[in-house]
């Protein structure tokens, strides 16, 4: 039997991750690329050829500032705003992009009442199953400090990541907690630590794709757990999955969590 395919648009397309995007949705199978997104001042990109931009030759598609009529999904990695303002295409959307307030978040949230969007601030296989891991041991480990580090490349916008605050919130997950109560972002001067915040840490520079530590600490022990993203390639192909999970989705607001158990 032939597999069905997803046509997908990329939004954000000459960004660092929609140039993998592109890469990625012309290698997976069942996939079709449809189009390439750009914002209206990108004057370098927009009408370019979307395979040239991506470095993978002519496509004989130009990059456009709206998507095409015949994508089904909208795969969008740019910033809090766009991404705000392309809910109106009320296309399925596999969101990746970071950094939203509580208002955009709820923007969303409303959006997922008549279309399917899937939501992930990191798309990877490995961060989605450590997320599970943290939220069973953090209960296991109850009363170890807990301190969550991430590194980043120089030209990310937002701190701390989107998957160190998924990582922190499994933390306090498992020990019945609320991020937003126990979260301490950096310190500086008399900072002593009271007992059960969770310090998150933010480094940036040169070209870190992502690293995120945590470290559970007790008087005697050092329990630490690492994820290291090597290529942007990995949450592109966890794009590509979610793509096809919310092609054929009901209205809703989804997880990779959901993705994943399919
Ligand atoms: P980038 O700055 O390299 O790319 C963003 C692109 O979006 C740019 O090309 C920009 O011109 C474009 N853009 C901005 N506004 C637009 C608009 N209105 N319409 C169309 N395009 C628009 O950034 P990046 O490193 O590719 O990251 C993009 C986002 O994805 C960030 O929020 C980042 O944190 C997030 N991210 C998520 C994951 C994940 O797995 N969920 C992984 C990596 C990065």
């Amino acid at each position: 039997m032939t597999q069905a395919v997803t046509r997908v648009a990329i939004i954000g397309a000459a960004g660092r991750m929609g140039r993998e995007l592109c890469n990625a949705a012309l290698e997976t199978e069942g996939i079709e690329l449809a189009g390439g997104v750009e914002r209206s001042g990108a004057a370098d990109s927009l009408g370019a050829d979307l395979g040239e931009l991506c470095g993978v030759g002519k496509l004989g598609i130009a990059v456009t500032e709206d998507p095409p009529d015949n994508a089904e999904v909208l795969i969008e990695f740019t910033t809090p705003v766009a991404t705000i303002e392309h809910l109106s295409y009320r296309k399925p959307m596999v969101i990746g992009t970071t950094g939203f307030s509580e208002e955009q978040l709820t923007r969303i949230e409303e959006a997922a009442k008549d279309i399917p969007i899937m939501l992930a601030p990191n798309m990877s296989v490995g961060v989605n199953v450590l997320r599970e891991v943290v939220r069973e041991i953090s209960g296991k480990l109850a009363g170890y400090d807990i301190e969550v580090v991430e590194a980043h490349h120089r030209n990310k916008k937002d701190a701390p990541s989107g998957t160190a605050l998924l990582l922190g919130r499994a933390a306090t997950e498992g020990r019945g907690q609320d991020l937003e109560e126990v979260a301490v972002y950096g310190r500086e001067g008399v900072a002593p630590r009271r007992e059960g915040e969770i310090g998150i840490h933010a480094l940036r520079g040169g070209a870190v794709v992502g690293e995120h530590r945590l470290i559970f600490y007790s008087e005697g022990e050092e329990v630490e757990i690492i994820h290291r993203a090597l290529s942007r390639r990995t949450f592109a192909d966890g794009a590509m999955r979610a793509a096809r999970f919310t092609a054929s989705a009901k209205p809703g607001l989804y997880s990779m969590r959901d993705v994943l158990s399919t």
